[in-house]
């Protein structure tokens, strides 16, 4: 978890700006709440005030 949220942290940045795109996915942190985004990542979701993070779940 700690590392994650060192990593977000240069990451969020670029996320930002692409909002329109993470709002249409309706990722909510449920820690922070609806209107809070989440950083979509390839095998996870990723809050970029709290750092709570959604595991995708890929299986295969
Ligand atoms: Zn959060």
């Amino acid at each position: 978890m700690e590392k994650q949220k060192k990593e977000l942290k240069g990451v969020w940045q670029l996320y930002s700006v692409k909002e329109n795109k993470l709002e249409r996915l309706r990722n909510s942190c449920p820690k922070c709440g609806p209107g809070t985004f989440m950083a979509n990542h390839e095998d996870r979701l990723t809050c970029g005030k709290c750092g709570y993070t959604i595991y995708k779940n890929k299986k295969k």
